[in-house]
């Protein structure tokens, strides 16, 4: 098998993929398996949600495409995250809030954060 050297998707180092590795160099496996974990919890707890890519890194507090490359590894049974929202504008998906633009509330977005920081906790 050829060796493929790919950029991990965490730390932007470059390291030897081998067949069965993923999209994180093995320093940064443990933590891409912990954000794993989290996306995974969020989006089976609150698929109701319609969660987009930006938003699912937004609570995490990492970036967008480290969301999506995690999601592309596969290894999640995820759907493709939306990259745009095909919620209603102006109304938050969690409670029903009014709010400017789209997306969730400060209160929902709050509480969604507390979550992931504590799925995060959990698999680290
Ligand atoms: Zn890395
Ligand atoms: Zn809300």
């Amino acid at each position: 098998m050829p060796l493929e050297l790919v950029e991990c998707c965490i730390c932007h180092k470059a390291f030897v993929r081998t067949g069965g590795s993923g999209v994180a160099c093995p320093r940064c496996q443990g933590e891409a398996e912990a954000l794993y974990g989290a996306i995974r919890a969020l989006l089976r707890d609150h698929g109701d949600l319609q969660l987009t890519a930006q938003e699912v890194g937004e609570l995490l507090g990492i970036e967008e495409r480290v969301v999506q490359a995690l999601v592309k590894e596969g290894r999640l049974e995820l759907q493709p995250l939306p990259d745009g929202s095909p919620r209603t504008a102006g109304v938050c998906p969690g409670c029903g809030a009014a709010v400017t633009g789209g997306g969730l509330c400060e209160r929902c977005r709050s509480a969604l954060r507390e979550e992931c920081r504590a799925h995060r906790r959990g698999f680290l």
